[in-house]
């Protein structure tokens, strides 16, 4: 299994797990993600990625101030820090997790692809 820094896809879980069936696999990824250990990286219509959350989730609610990146090269997703703050509020809501999803190049790719060229 090809272990970034982040988010790992569904499916490499799925194979880590084996012989855990679909059904069973769904069932405890939703279970860590309720306990504040995994959560929802990234969704696309058939590719789902986990990431390991940090010390700033619970059992009750998600904190994450960070987005997600999904390298079109490499395919690879990891949760990065944004430079600037995402400062997401909506007027008598409650916000607990951000969830944003960017696409581009990533840092490794960005420069192996320079010193090819
Ligand atoms: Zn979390
Ligand atoms: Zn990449
Ligand atoms: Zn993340």
């Amino acid at each position: 299994m090809h272990l970034h820094k982040g988010a790992i896809p569904i499916d490499a879980i799925h194979t880590a797990m084996e012989p855990v069936d679909r059904v069973t696999l769904y069932r405890t990824l939703k279970s860590l993600s309720s306990k504040g250990i995994i959560h929802k990286a990234y969704q696309e219509q058939n590719e789902t990625h986990y990431a390991i959350c940090g010390n700033t989730c619970d059992s009750d609610h998600h904190h994450h101030q960070h987005i997600h990146f999904k390298c079109t090269t490499c395919k690879n997703v990891s949760c990065e820090k944004p430079a600037n703050t995402l400062g997401i509020s909506i007027p008598d809501y409650d916000v607990h997790h951000v969830s944003v999803q960017v696409e581009g190049i990533c840092k490794e790719c960005k420069y192996a692809s320079s010193s090819i060229m």
